[in-house]
């Protein structure tokens, strides 16, 4: 039998169906769609804008610029679900970066120096506050285990 190549190894990623994330620079996103023409007008004019931020997840709207036709909008990240009517319905990526700096004693000073050296938007702490409150709320002894 035949080993699988790395490459081969690596695409196994993309079929998980759990959310799972990479680091992209904005810029790169958008030179995705510099030469992909617009289904309607055929022209390469689609822009990727960025809407609304939720701490990690960010909104995303494609849009032709010359017939103004929006292609497609999503966020990106999904929503998990309401846990009880105390808590919000956060993003999957919130959950799991508040974890993250929980469980390495980082706390929001952690988030805020991972923001400012990755030239990201910042996740508020009030945002990190509520996030914390659901973790707490779906497993009880994490938030305290993991401080
Ligand atoms: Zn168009």
């Amino acid at each position: 039998m035949q080993e699988k190549s790395v490459l081969e190894q690596e695409n196994v990623a993309d079929t998980y169906d759990e959310p799972s994330y990479i680091i992209v620079d904005k810029n790169a996103l958008c030179d995705i769609f510099k030469f992909t023409f617009c289904g309607i007008c055929n022209q390469s004019t689609l822009k990727l804008e960025f809407g609304h931020k939720y701490g990690f997840s960010h909104q995303l709207k494609l849009i032709c610029k010359t017939c103004s036709e929006q292609k497609m909008e999503c966020f990106t990240s999904p929503k998990l679900e309401k846990k009880s009517k105390n808590t919000s319905t956060p993003f999957d990526v919130n959950v799991r970066a508040v974890h993250t700096f929980l469980a390495i004693s980082g706390g929001h000073a952690s988030v805020e120096k991972f923001c400012m050296f990755l030239n990201m938007p910042l996740m508020s702490s009030k945002t990190f506050n509520e996030i914390k409150f659901y973790i707490n709320s779906c497993f009880p002894n994490c938030v305290e285990l993991c401080t």
